[in-house]
């Protein structure tokens, strides 16, 4: 008797089988280990082929879940909610995107006025890269105000988001600081990114009527002290605008804060770098400085060069090595600094020249230590 493949497997594998007992000869014995064998392959093939999907999936949740917390906790300096918390004490405001803002600006009150970054072209930048930059109408703005004034919130500083508010035409911003006076009269100063380009598109005079209306800290990416590395990192600014641009928003009345990127010229260049930076500081004298230290997500364009062989990235240890190398040449009295290293969990600020020492003594512990671990990179 001849049995069909299904009713063959069953009368072996099934002990309640009403199957009678298959006469087997040698040829069919034969092609029906042969069948056996061949659906065991493609079923072994099958279940590798999930297993490598599956892992595949999972490595990318945990790239955004890390990415999320590195720019929420660590990176911004400012903690980040998935539905972003206003600091007023309750309810919710409507927010796009990745909060980032100086570690400073913690307990101002944020008001979005627009999504995204206007220029969105900074080579390790991803904080905005997907979203398409776009203004929001007043009316939203002035329903915020309304939301935070209903909640009895009484704010001293505002922080206007997102990645260079100070972008916006000045028609715009002052309608904007008009409306934050009308709703809150207590408010003592309004504060938001810039980049060195969205100063050189206002006059002097705009400058000196913005600052009549409330603006003034305005926080420029200023990155490095090196040209080359501004060039190459798409920067919108070069060394020469940046003066120019700092010394008319200064003389207008506002005040000029400073993020840097140590690790930002690459493997090789750390003390090159810091002492280039320490000089463009040391003239230009902001009232903070803000290290946020490399940190590149995979999908940043810079990536795609660190693939290629076209830069090489510093590991933590050499931005240790530039920050304190950097901390040895500032020279501004009065200076606030704050710089976070986000893989080796590292995080040292103080003020000039006064804790000077003290964090320098911090850098060195942590330069020791780090001396003994194998190297870290902060990508993700
Ligand atoms: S200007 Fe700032 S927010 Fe915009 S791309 Fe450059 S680093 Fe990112």
């Amino acid at each position: 008797m001849r049995l069909s493949s299904k009713k063959f497997l069953d009368y072996f594998t099934n002990p309640h089988s009403t199957e009678e007992m298959p006469v087997i000869d040698r040829h069919v014995m034969k092609k029906k280990k042969f069948y056996l064998y061949k659906k065991g392959v493609v079923l072994c093939l099958i279940t590798i082929i999930q297993r490598k999907c599956d892992k595949i999936v999972m490595k990318k949740q945990e790239n955004d879940e890390q990415m999320e917390k590195k720019f929420a906790i660590v990176k911004n300096g400012a903690k980040m909610e998935e539905k972003a918390k206003d600091t007023m004490g309750g309810g919710r405001m409507q927010y796009e995107g990745q909060i980032c803002r100086a570690p400073m600006e913690r307990g101002s009150y944020m008001l979005p006025v627009a999504v995204g970054c206007s220029y969105n072209a900074c080579k390790f930048c991803t904080l905005f890269k997907h979203l398409q930059y776009r203004e929001l109408p007043i009316a939203q703005i002035e329903e915020e105000l309304q939301r935070v004034k209903g909640l009895n919130g009484r704010p001293r500083r505002v922080f206007l988001g997102d990645g260079n508010a100070f972008g916006m035409k000045t028609e715009r911003l002052l309608k904007i600081l008009k409306l934050v006076r009308e709703y809150f009269p207590d408010v003592a100063e309004v504060n938001m990114d810039a980049t060195v380009t969205n100063i050189q598109e206002k006059s002097d005079v705009e400058l000196k009527k913005l600052w009549e209306a409330g603006v003034r800290h305005l926080y420029l990416g200023i990155e490095s002290g090196l040209p080359d590395v501004l060039e190459w990192m798409h920067k919108d600014h070069t060394l020469e605008e940046a003066y120019t641009a700092i010394d008319r928003i200064k003389r207008a009345g506002m005040i000029y804060d400073a993020h840097i990127m140590t690790g930002v010229a690459g493997r090789g260049r750390g003390t090159e770098n810091a002492e280039k930076t320490a000089e463009f500081l040391n003239v230009t004298r902001p009232r903070h400085v803000i290290n946020f230290s490399m940190f590149l997500h995979q999908e940043a364009p810079l990536y795609r060069d660190i693939e290629q062989g076209n830069f090489l990235p510093a590991d933590e240890l050499e931005n240790l090595l530039e920050e304190k190398c950097l901390l040895e040449h500032l020279q501004v009295d009065g200076l606030k600094y704050d710089g976070f290293h986000d893989f080796v969990q590292f995080r040292v600020r103080g003020t000039f020249p006064e804790d000077r020492e003290k964090m320098l003594r911090k850098v060195e512990e942590a330069i020791e230590k780090n001396k003994k671990e194998k190297p870290v990179f902060a990508v993700i």
